[in-house]
């Protein structure tokens, strides 16, 4: 018995991937004895019952590393934040708001810039300055002739990644410029493409350097109240090593006394435009977090 991975399921038969090999599996009953239902994503112990036929049960569900409502998938590494430079125009307060939700469910961060053939005067230098501070990959694709998808697909290696950001930002056309490299390319593809007109749930596909994604963007409208506000200056990563001198623990950079990112601020060693984009979200999640209470 090795691990493998839950790549899809479909009425009550999980797909797990193992060494390379699709088996269709049951799952033990002692999992709905302890309310433990497997999910996409899940990495599990399997016994092969039929070496020939690809038959095998799931003894062991491992312990999530996270687990996502939308999409439903256990374990993802790694968020790819898409936005397009125009056709919309990049919403940044919502780009900084998906990076905290990213952040929040402990997701490593990629920031891609789409759409890059409709403004050849964007200023990517400037976005990939201020997000290369936070410690995130930035990237600058063009989905439609594929310009950069060979470094995002470079980004995807040996992590489980889901596609999130608004609607209309290409999420849809990247996943299709990479279903070209899965491992079983045409299934995918047809897949991927069907899926955007129908609910259904979500699966992953695997490409030729071992990156791992899911067919269905995430988080595409969302909510940010159930991040504690205190924990936020935590998911601004730029801030950290100034927010370890502030004179307070607990200090959340806003008017306390001795704030080394206040500091910092003034001193244009922490970008702007991210440092308000951190009062937004804090101000929305307490406001949020009001009216829930109200209610
Ligand atoms: P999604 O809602 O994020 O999945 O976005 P889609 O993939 O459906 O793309 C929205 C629209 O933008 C479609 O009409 C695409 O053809 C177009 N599109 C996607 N990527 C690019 C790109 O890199 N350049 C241009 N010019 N159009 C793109
Ligand atoms: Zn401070």
């Amino acid at each position: 018995m090795s691990h493998g991975i839950i790549f899809k399921g479909i009425g009550g038969f999980y797909y797990v991937k193992r060494d390379g090999i699709l088996y269709e599996c049951k799952a033990r009953g002692k999992f709905k004895n302890d309310k433990i239902i497997p999910m996409v994503g899940d990495y599990v112990t399997i016994s092969v019952h039929d070496a020939e036929k690809k038959l095998g049960m799931i003894e062991e569900i491992h312990e999530r590393r996270n687990s996502l409502i939308r999409p439903v998938v256990a374990n993802v590494d790694q968020a790819v934040v898409v936005f397009s430079i125009k056709d919309p125009m990049p919403n940044m307060t919502l780009l900084d708001k998906m990076i905290v939700l990213a952040e929040h469910s402990a997701l490593d961060v990629v920031v891609c810039f789409n759409k890059a053939d409709l403004d050849v005067n964007f200023d990517f230098d400037a976005y990939k300055k201020i997000y290369e501070a936070a410690g995130y990959k930035v990237l600058k694709t063009c989905a439609l002739s594929k310009a950069g998808v060979d470094e995002l697909i470079e980004t995807l290696a040996g992590k489980i990644n889901v596609f999130s950001g608004p609607s209309g930002a290409g999420k849809s056309s990247l996943l299709n410029a990479i279903a070209d490299y899965a491992v079983e390319t045409g299934e995918v593809s047809a897949k991927i493409k069907r899926g955007k007109h129908t609910t259904r749930h979500s699966e992953l596909f695997e490409i030729i350097n071992g990156g791992i994604i899911v067919d269905t963007p995430g988080f595409t409208s969302l909510s940010v109240s159930e991040v504690d506000p205190e924990d936020l200056p935590d998911y601004f990563p730029e801030f950290k090593k100034y927010a370890e001198l502030c004179r307070f623990d607990n200090c959340l950079h806003q008017n306390e006394p001795g704030c080394e990112v206040k500091k910092a601020l003034n001193e244009d060693l922490i970008n702007k435009q991210r440092y308000d984009a951190y009062i937004y979200i804090y101000n929305e999640i307490v406001e949020q977090r009001r009216r829930l209470n109200k209610w």
